[in-house]
Order: structure tokens, then C-alpha cells, then sequence
């Protein structure tokens, strides 16, 4: 297997690093024969060659490897996309039309989560990520925000009956291999067409589903319900927008953004990124936790064995997952942000280390 990887911005360089030892071991141990090239994309491709993501980079992601690992993008002092300032993430989105972004979140019994003593969280968020609200995914159409004059600007959302469909059955899909719900969040009070749009997907692709339950919830109160209730979520379906405020909540609950993978999905290709930014604050310290970016790289080896049917790859997820959270369970072997001691390299050998015993 071949893997684009991309190391990005702010601490993107150094957590890919670690999860690097992490995917040499799981490499070694399961015999998965993986083999990693890398490029430049971010800064270090803007000093060099004028953009922060050449048309060449995502040409070749699309046609010569079988996933991607990006890191983070910075967003401070970039120029404007038309002085080559890209945002990385939403080029591969489009251009490999990743629609499907899944954010997974859990508590674990061993690090404090930030809920009710005695709540859990078990839940993925399955969220849409080519169309929506935000304006760099209708760049492409020629059209953005609007300004009409300097007190007036305009954000205009997208939503299609494909995109909604497709998020969907990716939902649905994935709720047969779990609790078997879905909870469908909008705000079709206010949002009558663009909401009611998703929503009628939603119901439609349910009829395929009669063992899954599906519910909805109004995007309000979903937070409410995350923060009071949240064993009542199995697989939460999204449009753009409201699936990246709510995966941060989730993740951020359930004990630490630091710890939330995320993998970003179309039919045919796969790129791993982590959900937290580029954490400028701590970048070129060893002070980031690496987990984020290590379960999203475990999530794109997962999807890699569904994809190929390679049951080795899914065994290779398995025990990246396990390792991860058995060397979490030291406190003293966490990252600063967990108040642990251990830097972000020593993380990474020390899950390499579990991961490398019989
Ligand atoms: P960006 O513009 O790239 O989003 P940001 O300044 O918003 O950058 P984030 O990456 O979103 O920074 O992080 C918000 C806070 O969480 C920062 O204080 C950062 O240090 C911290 N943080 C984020 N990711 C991690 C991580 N993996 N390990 C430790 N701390 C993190
Ligand atoms: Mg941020």
C-alpha cells in the first residue's frame, strides 16, 4: 500500500512523526507492506513553489496511492488564495471529493472526561464536507461570499439532494455496524429548504435501513442533549457546518480535542487528518499530544482493509487503538495536555513499544 504524507503545518510535523513510528510497527507486526512518500504542502510549499498546494500533489494523491496523511494547516499570515494561499484540507476535500468526514468520540473510565460524573460517550458524527456554508467549497462554482457593500456580506449554503444522499447511506451504513441508530441534526424550523432538503435524504435513504432507528434533533438541541444525554447518540448524521461544531464538542467532552480521530472518505480514496488546528502556541515544543492524528491514521488503515478486503489492515486498526489507550492508562506516560510529562516523540515510541509486543 501506498501512502501520500503530507506533514503541513504547526505541530502537523511532529505529530506526524510520532503516528509514523506508530504505522512502521502495526506495519511490521501485521505484515501490512506499506510504504510512505512525502511532499510538501502548507508553508514550506508556499516559500518553495508560490502555493500552499500544487495541483501536482493532489493530482498525484488521486491517482498513485492508496491514502493520504495531512497534517494541520496554519491559517495565520497565509495570503489570499489567489496569492497562493490554499486551504489544504478543503483542495483534497474537493478535489478527491472526500464528502464524508467521520468523527468518532468516547470517553474512556481512565482519562477525566469533562461531562456528569458517571456519563459515557460512544458515538461517531458523519459529517458532509463538499458542500454546506462554507465558502472555500464553492470556490470552484464561482461563488463564495458576497458583499454587496461594506456593511452588508452574505454567506450563502449549499445543499444538494447527492451530497445528502450519500452522507446518509455512509450513516446508515456504518449505524448496521454499531448500536444501529442514527440521529439525523438540522434546523429545518428555520432552514425550510436547504434543512428540509437533507432531511427528506435522510428519510429516504432510512426506508433501506428498517433495522436502523433513525431520529432527528434540531441542531440546538443536540448540544443540549450531548451535554445532558449523550449515551442517546450512536451515529449522528450532519451537514457541514453543524457536524464541525458538534464533533468539537463531542471530541472536547469526551476528555480533550487532542483526543478525537478523523478520517476523510469518498468512495475510492482516504485521507487522514486530525481534528484539532495547528496549535501554533505549542508547535516545535514535543508538547502536542500525537493521539488525534495517530486514531485517524488508525481509522484510514481501517478503511483501507474495508475497502481492499485486507482483514489485516482492520487487526492492524484494532491493536493501534488498543496500544494507544494502553499507554494512556499511565498517567504518567500522557502528554502535557493531559498533565503528563512525556513529550510527543516519547508518546510515539512508547505505542510503538506496545504495539511491537507479541
Ligand atoms: P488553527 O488556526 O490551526 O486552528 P488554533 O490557534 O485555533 O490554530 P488549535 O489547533 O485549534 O489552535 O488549538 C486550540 C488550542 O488547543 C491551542 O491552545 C492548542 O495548543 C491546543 N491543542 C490543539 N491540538 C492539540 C494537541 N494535539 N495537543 C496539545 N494541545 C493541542
Ligand atoms: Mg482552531
Amino acid at each position: 500500500m501506498k501512502l501520500l504524507v503530507l506533514p503541513c503545518d504547526g505541530i502537523g510535523p511532529e505529530i506526524i512523526s510520532a503516528s509514523m513510528q506508530v504505522l512502521e510497527a502495526a506495519s511490521t507486526r501485521f505484515g501490512l507492506d506499506l510504504a510512505f512518500d512525502y511532499d510538501e504542502v502548507g508553508f514550506t510549499s508556499l516559500e518553495k513553489h508560490g502555493t500552499t498546494l500544487r495541483d501536482s500533489v493532489l493530482e498525484k494523491a488521486r491517482h498513485d496511492y492508496d491514502g493520504v496523511i495531512l497534517g494541520t494547516q496554519s491559517h495565520a499570515d497565509y495570503p489570499a488564495p489567489e496569492k497562493g494561499g490554499r486551504n489544504v484540507s478543503a483542495g483534497f476535500r474537493i478535489g478527491l471529493d472526500l464528502y464524508a468526514n467521520v468523527r468518532p468520540a468516547r470517553t474512556r473510565s481512565f482519562i477525566p472526561s469533562n461531562m456528569k460524573p458517571g456519563k459515557t460517550m460512544d458515538l461517531v458524527i458523519m459529517r458532509e464536507a463538499t458542500e454546506g456554508f462554507y465558502p472555500d467549497r464553492n470556490m470552484h462554482l464561482g461563488w463564495a461570499e458576497l458583499m454587496p457593500s461594506p456593511d452588508m456580506a452574505i454567506s450563502l449554503r449549499k445543499i444538494t439532494a447527492h451530497c445528502s444522499n450519500r452522507i446518509a447511506r455512509r450513516a446508515f451504513e456504518l449505524a448496521m455496524k454499531r448500536r444501529k441508530k442514527v440521529t439525523a441534526v438540522h434546523k429545518v424550523n428555520s432552514f425550510h429548504q436547504t434543512d428540509g432538503l437533507f432531511l427528506r435524504e435522510v428519510r429516504k435513504v432510512a426506508a433501506d435501513f428498517p433495522e436502523v432507528a433513525l431520529d432527528d434533533l434540531l441542531i440546538d438541541a443536540s448540544t443540549a442533549h450531548l451535554v445532558r444525554n449523550p449515551e442517546r447518540f450512536d451515529v449522528i448524521c450532519a451537514t457541514n457546518f453543524y457536524g464541525d461544531i458538534i464533533s468539537d464538542l463531542a471530541s472536547e467532552l469526551s476528555g480533550s480535542l487532542g483526543l478525537a480521530g478523523s478520517m476523510m472518505a469518498s468512495d475510492s480514496h482516504c485521507c487522514a487528518q486530525a481534528q484539532h488546528g495547528s496549535a501554533p502556541d505549542i508547535q516545535n515544543q514535543d508538547k502536542a499530544n500525537p493521539v488525534s492524528m495517530m486514531l485517524s491514521c488508525a481509522m484510514l488503515l481501517q478503511w483501507l482493509g474495508e475497502t481492499r478486503g485486507l482483514p489485516q489492515f482492520e487487526a492492524a486498526f484494532r491493536a493501534v487503538d488498543a496500544a494507544i489507550d494502553t499507554v494512556l492508562t499511565d498517567p504518567a506516560s500522557r502528554t502535557p495536555d493531559l498533565d503528563g510529562k512525556v513529550g510527543t516523540k516519547k508518546f510515539g515510541s512508547l505505542v510503538a513499544e506496545v504495539l511491537g509486543r507479541p
